[in-house]
């Protein structure tokens, strides 16, 4: 990828990422927060889900909001960019497509920080979206974690407790809960009856060897 530098202000990527539950959206907003603080004009977006497309609000559990723009197509960042702009923020990243990863590059070649938000795995355990090439060429990156819904470990996975074999549940979070890596078990979808032992009774249907054991 051809790089234009023209040495405005230092540009960045910084991705924070890791499983459901584990504050990504905090740890944005606590980020956005801080630019607000030093004055920098900050931009958010996130993908538009069905086809609401008026300003929302990202919103933290301390109440933080933060107005944000709902968009299909990364370009679109491009297009909405408003010109003393100094830091953009995108959640939920790995709903968008990789054109997402040539957007930010642009942008932070420019000068622009740039804070992604997201998934980086979907419910088997997979790599989501442009997550990967986000990851590779920040200039920082963040894995938070979440606490293990089995085990009380620390959770890097997002468990689906569902039969829904679409990689995107949209605004179905009670479906999910946070893993572990061994307590996490993508092999539970392929199995109605499984899954609803595991719903009803875990402990039992665990100790009946549905997981390698640790
Ligand atoms: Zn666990």
């Amino acid at each position: 990828m051809i790089h234009h530098r023209k040495a405005i202000g230092s540009g960045a990527i910084e991705v924070v990422c890791g499983p459901m539950f584990s504050g990504k959206t905090e740890e944005l907003i606590r980020r956005l927060r801080l630019a607000k603080i030093a004055k920098q004009k900050v931009q958010i977006f996130k993908p538009a889900v069905d086809n609401r497309y008026e300003t929302e609000c990202i919103t933290s559990h301390t109440e933080q909001k933060f107005a944000c723009t709902p968009i299909r197509e990364p370009k679109e960042i491009l297009e909405q960019l408003i010109d003393n702009t100094r830091v953009i923020g995108i959640d939920e990243v790995q709903f968008f497509s990789e054109e997402l990863v040539e957007v930010c590059e642009k942008l932070a070649n420019r000068g622009l920080r740039v804070i992604v938000a997201g998934l980086d795995q979907d419910y088997l355990g997979q790599p989501f979206g442009p997550m990967p090439q986000l990851l590779a060429i920040a200039d920082d990156a963040a894995k938070l974690k979440a606490v293990c819904m089995v085990c009380g470990g620390e959770a890097t996975k997002s468990q689906r407790l569902t039969r829904e074999t679409d990689q995107v549940v949209v605004g179905a979070e009670k479906h999910y809960e946070a893993r572990c890596r061994s307590c996490f078990d993508p092999e539970l979808e392929m199995s109605g009856l499984k899954m609803e032992a595991k719903v009803t009774q875990e402990g039992e249907w665990k100790a009946s060897g549905g997981t390698a054991s640790k």
